[in-house]
């Protein structure tokens, strides 16, 4: 076993990487989970088309993608009037506003990765316009997209979709990326596609607009990072063409994903965009696609243990070349569409 660290460029903090010489990735069963398991309709669901919300809503017989605010909103506008610390040691601030939560499909048993690309840019598309109305809502600050998906990481509804955070203060890490993007010389995120390219071994698929790769400091195992090749601080600043390019190389990598397993393959995954309470601050920002999966095998989560969460530092045993290669070797097509 080998051990070394990596530095990070994004986050400016290394990364430790073990490499472990003889094992095997995991050579799967011959057991396939049911490629679409339980109902299209669930009546107890408050995502399905026509159910009613915990807020008393009712859901529209919606089609595609349906978008609506968070009946249990993590920021509130306008914010509550915070209560003043007895001691000015502590510091206290506001914390408004705006959380919604975007349905993917009507289908409760869909998933993004068994989505069609088609459906995968109307979503992009989705990113968009939701994105282009929060930043110029100047109560705004930070507009954050993702989506945790698998009850590994807590997910107790199973209807596919994703969340937006849209603050009206910059979320920490956004704030930190921004500024290491703004202080670099050379464009960072076009320097990091070049190297990455020109190595080779941790990328996973690519086209003319995007790019889909482990990166060589990833903190999880199969990690990766869905780029646009253009440098735009705002995902509904990619024309045409990016869009469906990037949902292309997008759709292929989630379903390499769940064909590693031949299961759906749990992750957090998040559109990382410019800050917008300045906007004009971080024209460097390079919007961009972060997955970070929570597994290292089947049945084997990677947890966030003492040295992660205490310290900050990530240890991965996954070598990320080894990652790609895996990610590199089962089939771009879904299992569930090859079974019928
Ligand atoms: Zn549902």
């Amino acid at each position: 076993m080998t051990w070394e660290r990596r530095w990070h460029p994004l986050r400016e903090e290394w990364v430790t990487i073990t490499s472990h010489r003889n094992t095997r990735p995991w050579s799967g069963s011959d057991e396939i989970e049911a490629a679409v398991s339980g109902e299209s309709f669930d009546s107890g669901c408050y995502l399905c088309p026509g159910n009613s919300r915990i807020s008393g809503e009712q859901n529209p017989d919606y089609e595609g993608i349906y978008v609506f605010d968070n009946d249990h909103p993590s920021f509130g506008l306008p914010a509550a009037d915070v209560q003043p610390p007895a001691d000015d040691f502590f510091k206290v601030a506001t914390a408004g506003g705006i959380c919604r939560v975007i349905c993917y499909s009507p289908q409760h048993n869909g998933s993004l990765a068994r989505m069609s690309v088609a459906e995968t840019r109307a979503l992009i598309d989705t990113w968009a316009d939701e994105t282009e109305s929060l930043v110029a809502n100047p109560e705004v600050a930070s507009v954050l997209i993702f989506e945790n998906k698998g009850e590994v990481v807590g997910v107790s509804n199973n209807h596919p979709h994703g969340q937006i955070y849209a603050p009206g203060f910059v979320l920490d890490g956004i704030r930190r990326e921004a500024e290491i993007f703004e202080r670099s010389e050379r464009p960072l995120m076009s320097q990091l596609i070049a190297a990455e390219e020109a190595d080779g071994r941790r990328v996973v698929t690519s086209n003319d607009r995007a790019v889909a790769f482990v990166p060589y400091f990833a903190r999880f195992p199969y990690e990766a990072y869905v780029v646009p090749r253009q440098q735009r601080q705002f995902v509904y600043e990619l024309d045409d063409q990016a869009r469906t390019e990037l949902a292309v190389v997008l759709n292929e990598l989630l379903v390499r994903y769940d064909n590693l397993w031949r299961r759906d393959f749990p992750y957090m995954m998040l559109l990382h965009q410019s800050p917008c309470d300045s906007a004009e601050k971080y024209p460097a920002y390079h919007m961009h696609i972060q997955i970070h999966p929570p597994m290292r095998q089947p049945g084997l989560q990677k947890y966030l243990a003492s040295v992660e969460t205490g310290v900050g530092h990530f240890l991965n045993d996954g070598c990320p070349e080894d990652k790609a290669e895996e990610l590199r070797s089962v089939s771009p097509i879904h299992y569930a569409n090859i079974l019928g």
